[in-house]
């Protein structure tokens, strides 16, 4: 058996990170088994689906990787498909026609909640209003009661109540079919053999079930995964801020982070947390699929996502930031400079946007003290060391990080100051404000004629004070 998964978004909105984990199941248990993964838009819903959803949907799934190795089909543009199965299940006695009009059944449903019981469907409603040219929409005869059951490969055997399910529709009066009949129809003539989704699924199952039977397919191994959580056990929401993956994205998260941590939402190998690809792809199975809800932690996202910004090779990250400088008005190359600057500022970020945010001082030709920062170190007191350190830099030979050092060590030994006392007033001069790298790596990546420059702008600064 080939296996063959799919990825089923409505287009009505983002890519909802708890839609982005069942994509990346899906995509993982099919590369794992050597199979393919489909990507379907389910757009029936035609006053809800929109382009731009479906675009920012692909976009979102490119950007984590997940490439898809047939599609996107698109439901909107299968509806013969649909009416064939649903003509031959009329054929067959298994559905019926029913010209009951979505209005009519509307009052129905009125009157049964004036009259204060539920609302149930009843058969013989079918027939009325039959006519040779009236509308009708088509229903599945189902069984007025026993059980119906579905294997889950997490659940195990599950079990609906078949007085549960009233005859539904499968085609509706404008030719468009019914959401369950559509992702039936689809996955049965799609070859999907493995369904994995969200458990929120689970209350279509019993009438899938149905539809599967009523043609003779098989139905494909089913995988209910628990919904992701909120801190407070409530399905996750705006509520708990950022719920897309392209509100991450532009919030400076790397497509890896998510994907692994993602995956690790629901699914674990022992306690290994950092997973490449690779390795997901290799270790990834339904056995280690969790059974409870999985909460959502966005320390944890932020931490593997600052691992992987220290992990991956700077020149990568460099060339992530480089648009996004751009759109600050920074024109960064990706080169040596960047690379460096990326290597130092990674350690202490948490996402491209902290690097992004942080590293003005070392392309901008002026420097703008920080008022606070201008005012404890910038002083006249230390404007004798500041020149004397800049007379020394001038006449360094090689301008490197250890002949450096080596004249800092020099001003501190002849002052007898510390070098936290001479270092946060240089850092100033050079960045205008009190947090950067080292000093040494940030003298070298700015280089000689940037440190000198600044350096005797802060002292005329002082002069001037
Ligand atoms: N279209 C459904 C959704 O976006 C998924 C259907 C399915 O996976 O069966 O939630």
């Amino acid at each position: 058996m080939t296996v063959r998964t799919r990825f089923a978004p409505s287009p009505t909105g983002s890519l909802h990170i708890g839609g982005a984990r069942t994509a990346i199941f899906n995509w993982l248990f099919a590369h794992h088994a050597g199979g393919s993964f489909v990507l379907r838009i389910e757009d029936t819903d035609q006053t809800r689906s929109t382009q731009e959803s479906i675009d920012e949907i692909l976009d979102a799934m490119e950007w984590l990787g997940l490439n898809w190795d047939e599609g996107p089909l698109r439901q909107s543009e299968r509806l013969p498909i649909y009416r064939e199965h649903a003509e031959k299940l009329l054929e067959s006695g298994s559905a019926y026609k029913c010209y009951v009009t979505p209005e009519e059944l509307q009052e129905k449903r009125k009157e049964a909640q004036e009259r204060g019981g539920v609302f149930r469907y009843n058969r013989k409603w079918a027939e009325e209003n039959a006519g040779p040219d009236k509308p009708y929409a088509i229903r599945l005869l189902t069984p007025d009661e026993g059980t119906i059951e579905v294997d889950d490969a997490l659940r195990g055997r599950v079990s609906f109540d078949a007085s549960e399910v009233d005859d539904f529709v499968i085609l509706k009066m404008d030719g468009f079919p019914t959401y369950n009949f559509a992702v039936v129809i689809d996955d049965a003539t799609m070859n999907i053999t493995h369904i994995i989704r969200g458990d929120d699924h689970l209350i279509n199952t019993p009438r899938q079930k149905l539809i599967y039977d009523a043609l003779s397919y098989d139905v494909p191994q089913m995988a209910h995964v628990s919904m992701i959580l909120g801190s407070d056990q409530k399905r996750l929401s705006k509520r708990h801020g950022a719920t897309s993956v392209t509100e991450y994205r532009a919030e400076g998260y790397l497509p890896e982070a998510v994907v692994n941590y993602l995956t690790r939402l629901g699914w674990s190998y022992g306690n290994q947390e950092i997973f490449t690809m690779d390795e997901l792809v290799e270790k990834f199975t339904l056995k280690n699929v969790g059974k409870s809800a999985a909460v959502f932690n966005p320390e944890k996202l932020e931490w593997l996502n600052s691992w992987y910004l220290r992990n991956k090779p700077p020149e990568e990250i460099a060339g992530l930031l480089v648009p996004l400088l751009k759109e600050k008005g920074i024109h960064a190359e990706v080169d040596e400079k960047l690379a460096k600057i990326v290597k130092e500022l990674s350690q202490r970020a948490k996402t491209l946007n902290d690097i992004a945010d942080s590293l003005n001082y070392f392309y901008s030709d002026e420097i703008i003290y920080d008022e606070k920062a201008d005012e404890k170190f910038l002083t006249h007191e230390i404007l004798p060391v500041l020149q004397d350190i800049t007379r020394r830099l001038t006449s360094l030979e090689d301008f490197t990080m250890d002949s450096m050092k080596e004249e800092f060590e020099k001003v501190m030994e002849e002052r007898e100051l510390k070098l936290g006392k001479i270092a946060q007033p240089v850092r100033v001069a050079l960045t205008g404000g009190t947090v950067s790298p080292g000093i040494f790596e940030v003298m070298d990546i700015l280089g000689r004629d940037k440190v000198l420059e600044r350096l005797e702008e802060a002292s005329s600064h002082i002069s001037a004070k």
